[in-house]
């Protein structure tokens, strides 16, 4: 079997793949501050749902901002290439990916066979991230789950003029305070982080058909405002925060299939 760990800066993620490239187990925990010790915890829960010993592992890609601790891992690959194998996995066609997690976003270009063509990447700013999406829900006291679903009453958007989270927070308070309905703030919200992350699109270029991954594509008011803003429809995979860890998985198989 091949593993495929991934130690992000809020999420830790295991999968496991079977000899054919099914995916047999996965699991996720928070990432905490002993990187070590979650990525053996995230591999210990991944295995022991597949019901599967160490033993059976054939190879071990690690992958993420944490990648230097997975002690087990033969090969550590950076994020923007397990997104891209990832994201092939699972919608072949797809040659650009949006990949928005807790501290990062990444906008990367690739081949029909998942390889990176290139890629632009924004981790010097919470903007355009989680983290902006996670103060933003306190300040709303809208749970992160239900800021996507919380644009469906929304009646027009906000405008957020501030690109620094800490401004923007305190534009959120202004706009609440004078009364604006918090659906219309979350919506400008999730515009202001597709400006963001489109500014990485004219950088790097569009190539449709697209795919977004990381934690943030669970928010789907983000996806529309991003399809909104290219113009383009975007696909999301089921289960988009394991994506990283499913392509470090597919690496790992990938070694074998080819006889690295
Ligand atoms: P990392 O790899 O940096 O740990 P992830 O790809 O795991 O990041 O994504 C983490 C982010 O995903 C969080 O900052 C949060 O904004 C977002 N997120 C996580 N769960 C949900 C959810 N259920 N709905 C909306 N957003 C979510």
């Amino acid at each position: 079997m091949y593993l495929g760990v991934d130690i992000g800066s809020l999420a830790a993620k295991g999968v496991l793949l079977d000899a054919a490239g099914t995916v047999a187990a996965w699991a996720l925990v928070p990432s905490g501050f002993d990187h070590a010790r979650v990525a053996e915890e995230v591999t210990r829960r991944v295995l022991a749902a597949a019901g599967v010993t160490p033993e059976c592992l054939v190879g071990t890609v690690g992958t993420g901002y944490g990648r230097a601790s997975v002690a087990r891992a033969g090969r550590r690959v950076t994020e923007i290439t397990c997104h891209a194998r990832g994201a092939h996995a699972l919608v072949p066609a797809c040659r650009t990916v949006i990949d928005i997690g807790g501290q990062d976003s990444k906008f990367i270009r690739m081949d029909e066979r998942g390889r990176v063509v290139d890629f632009a990447m924004n981790d010097r700013c919470a903007a355009g991230t989680g983290r902006f999406l996670e103060v933003m829900a306190q300040a709303l006291a809208i749970p992160l789950e239900q800021m996507g679903a919380a644009v469906l009453a929304a009646t027009g958007a906000a405008r957020i003029s501030n690109v620094c989270t800490v401004f923007a927070e305190s534009e959120v308070v202004g706009l609440i305070a004078g009364g604006e309905a918090r659906p219309n703030i979350v919506r400008g919200l999730c515009q202001a982080i597709a400006e963001r992350v489109g500014a990485m699109a004219a950088r790097v270029g569009v190539a449709p058909p697209l795919a977004m991954t990381g934690g943030v594509a669970q928010n789907l008011a983000v996806v529309a405002a991003l399809e909104e803003k290219l113009g383009l429809p975007i696909a999301v995979p089921r289960l988009p925060q394991l994506v990283g860890a499913l392509g470090a998985a597919h690496l790992a198989r990938d070694a074998v299939a080819d006889g690295a």
